[in-house]
């Protein structure tokens, strides 16, 4: 088997050390390995917040650093024929639900519950328009009340059956289809959601081993949930490590100050920012090195 990664940024924003280090791990992993490829998807379904410069940025940054990828790059936003196939098929099964809350209403519901339901990852949608009968969904929807579709993560575990998922950091994990509650698959405003985008387009790019960081885990639980719903090829996963600043803060809330642009403006090398992840990107890959043997039998 032909190893297969990706570094799949959002081009709403530049890229930050965090993201060097998403990439460098994915790129490691395929250039490890015996005809591994590397693949730079941009996703960017959230068009509201995508900005042109950003896909020329963050390629420009990247092949500064010396991130080469393999194949042309792959935009989400030229795919939404796929998220809608997808989309149509879990509601074949039954397995999704127009909801058609707004924010506060979902606010509102939590208070009167008087305890939010809670997921891992803190409150949960209170499943409220799952209890909406077929006819009233058609009336609102009809009379273009903007709506969301929801994965029914009760259901979806039902129909599933018991899932693991293996990581090469954590081991193989047992799945909780319902861990973040009923989420979102396609937004109100643009049709469709990074948890369905994600599993459509790494079984697309036949992608072999999913890495990021350790703040998404949770949502690997939903995302094999969907593969084993559509019939997706189940990637191997590596959830790393997340750079965090002096304060121990993740670098999001400050990424401007530790973006590439910033770093290079201020006459930094790309040997010079590569050492500065080196320490979590040594902790990352530490485990899978010692195994680096088996990565093209996995
Ligand atoms: N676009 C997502 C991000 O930047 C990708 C997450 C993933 O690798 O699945 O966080």
């Amino acid at each position: 088997m032909t190893v297969r990664t990706r570094f799949a940024p959002s081009p709403t924003g530049r890229l930050h050390l965090g993201h060097v280090l998403a990439a460098k791990v994915a790129h490691s992993i395929a250039r490890q390995s015996a005809n591994g490829v590397f693949l730079l998807r941009h996703e960017d379904i959230d068009s509201p917040r995508v900005r042109e410069e950003f896909y020329r940025e963050i390629e420009e940054d990247l092949q500064w650093l010396g991130i080469s990828w393999d194949e042309v790059t792959l935009r989400q936003s030229s795919r939404s024929f796929a998220y809608e196939a997808a989309i149509e098929a879990l509601q074949k099964m039954e397995l999704i639900y127009p909801c058609f809350c707004t924010r506060k209403e979902i606010q509102d519901e939590w208070i009167r519950m008087g305890a939010a339901p809670h997921g891992n990852c803190g409150k949960i949608y209170p499943r409220t328009c799952q209890k909406l009968g077929t006819a009233e969904q058609s009336t609102k929807i009809a009379s273009g009340t903007p709506f969301a579709w929801r994965l029914d993560s009760q259901k979806a575990g039902l129909i599933a059956g018991p899932l693991t998922f293996t990581d090469l950091r954590h081991g193989v994990i047992p799945v909780i289809p319902a861990l973040l509650g009923d989420v979102i698959l396609a937004r109100k405003d643009i049709g469709c959601a990074y948890h369905l985008a994600v599993v459509v387009d790494d079984s697309f790019q036949r992608v072999t081993h999913v890495t990021r960081g350790e703040d998404l885990l949770a949502c690997t639980h939903v995302h094999r949930t969907l593969q084993a719903l559509l019939g997706l090829q189940e990637p191997i996963y590596l959830h790393h490590p997340l750079v965090l600043d002096d304060a121990g803060e993740r670098l999001a809330k400050r990424a401007d100050a530790c973006s590439i642009r910033t770093l290079r403006e201020n006459g930094h090398s790309p040997a010079e920012i590569l050492r500065m992840i080196q320490h979590v990107f040594e902790d990352a890959t530490d485990n899978i090195y010692s195994k680096k043997s088996s990565l093209n039998d996995l």
